[in-house]
């Protein structure tokens, strides 16, 4: 074991125990030691005493679309990676859609990769696609480090990624199930789409009835029953529709490998508040009303939900009309997403402990990352370093993502960031970043 460089000293440190004061101790970007509050500071060693700002686990963004390669005006690693960082998050898994390539060869992976490298603030893992033509090129993406696999049931949104019918679906599951991968799915039903009221415009009541709860509970009706026969283990993605709550503790009685996850906007924003025309509140499945919304913190509290995660899907301006129809689909929250959960948990009675276990925790969990999720010996030394009872208001001009269209704007939130360690390097710091220090992360580690 080397010697100790760092020791980060709070009078609350989150740890899997519990919140307590204490040393974490530091040795060539792993924590070494969780010791108690005043332990001596070894010889060599940097104190860095936090005093009563909270330290916690580094968060980890399992739901993250770069769309760099191809899509860089939409966001790119770069300022994605920035923005991640001053939002406390230390990892992201970025989604296999939007970039051009789709991430869905090796050799398409091989091109984000090298573009993502010299760019990344933080740490970066990659998911594959699955297609319906690329059965082929998923044992090999599994191979190559991809953490899982995302497809599509309903149009996606860009031409490249088509979705798969119910024999696609059960075909890749099965293939991705024979490695041992794990299938992560955005859970509307086509039909249920193709059967609700076809209503453009700019109001968002309108815009509502084109995506009912329905179409949302008859995927993952269909996704659980696939699951079961294959034995397969899969994911919904950004969970909207609290009447879906059921059925998933159903099959997760039963036994089902299924794990579910819900986003800041569905938690912290309501459909009654949305204004006409306001697109940026756009997104696929839509955020719904608040009665709903207490659902899916009960859910959260309960375990049906498993983990919080963005969904940060930019776009350009220009492509965020007042048309809900034709507006692109996506939430742009990657740096404000702890602080807009913390917000919302602490009115409804929830802990910082509880915001850990969902946005970095479960979401490490989720991607088998055993280096992530926790402040525990052996693990990272990734951190977030936040004042819980500051408040701050949303200025879009003071967000790094590189288009700064945001659902939030105006809010006022509790939690400022104050700092973000990655690997025991401070790489944020009240608005300061340092030059990219993140590595690409693969699932076998390579
Ligand atoms: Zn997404």
């Amino acid at each position: 074991m080397s010697e100790v460089e760092l020791v980060l000293r709070s009078t609350r440190v989150i740890t899997p125990e519990g919140t307590r004061a204490a040393s974490v101790t530091v040795a060539d970007g792993r924590i070494v030691d969780v010791l108690g509050h005043d332990a001596p500071v070894p010889d060599g060693a940097t104190l860095e005493d936090l005093g009563d700002h909270v330290l916690l686990p580094g968060l980890v963004d399992t739901h993250v679309h770069v769309n760099d390669p191809g899509r860089s005006d939409w966001e790119g690693f770069w300022t994605a990676t920035r923005a991640a960082a001053a939002g406390g998050i230390t990892t992201l898994v970025d989604m296999p859609l939007n970039s051009l390539p789709p991430t869905t060869t090796v050799e398409h992976l091989r091109i984000k990769q090298e573009v993502a490298a010299a760019k990344a603030h933080i740490d970066i893992g990659f998911w594959g696609g699955a297609l319906p033509d690329n059965v082929k090129d998923l044992a090999p993406l599994h191979e190559a480090g991809v953490y899982g696999f995302k497809c599509f049931l309903s149009p996606s949104g860009v031409d490249e990624f088509p979705e798969l019918d119910q024999e696609q679906l059960a075909t890749s599951m099965a293939e991705i199930a024979g490695f041992g991968g794990l299938l992560i799915v955005h859970a509307e039903d086509p039909h249920e789409l193709d059967s609700a009221p076809h209503l453009s415009g700019p109001k968002y009541a309108d815009y509502l009835q084109t995506r009912p709860r329905v179409s949302e509970n008859a995927a993952i009706e269909g996704l659980i029953a696939t699951a079961k026969r294959i034995g397969a283990r899969v994911h919904v993605l950004h969970l909207s529709s609290s009447e879906a709550l059921p059925l998933i503790a159903t099959a997760k009685r039963e036994g089902v490998r299924l794990t579910v996850e819900t986003c800041p906007h569905y938690l912290t924003l309501t459909a009654e508040e949305v204004p006409d025309g306001a697109s940026e509140f756009k997104c696929c499945p839509p955020i719904r009303e608040g009665a709903n919304q207490d659902e899916l913190w009960q859910a959260l509290a309960d375990g049906t939900v498993d983990c919080i995660v963005t969904d940060h899907s930019p776009s350009t301006a220009d492509l965020k009309t007042d048309d809900f129809a034709t507006a692109w689909g996506g939430i742009s929250g990657l740096q404000l997403s702890l602080p807009a959960v913390w917000t919302e948990a602490r009115k409804r009675g929830h802990g910082l402990e509880d915001v850990v276990r969902w946005m970095s925790e479960r979401t490490a969990a989720l991607v088998g990352l055993d280096t992530k999720g926790a402040i525990a010996p052996g693990r990272d030394a990734d951190f977030a370093v936040l004042a819980p009872d500051e408040t701050f208001t949303v200025d879009p001009a003071e967000l790094q993502h590189r288009n700064r269209v945001t659902a939030y704007a105006g809010k006022t939130l509790h939690g400022v960031v104050k700092s973000t360690w990655l690997r025991g390097r401070r790489v944020h710091h009240q608005g300061d970043f340092t030059e990219p220090a993140g590595r690409l992360l693969s699932r076998n580690g390579s």
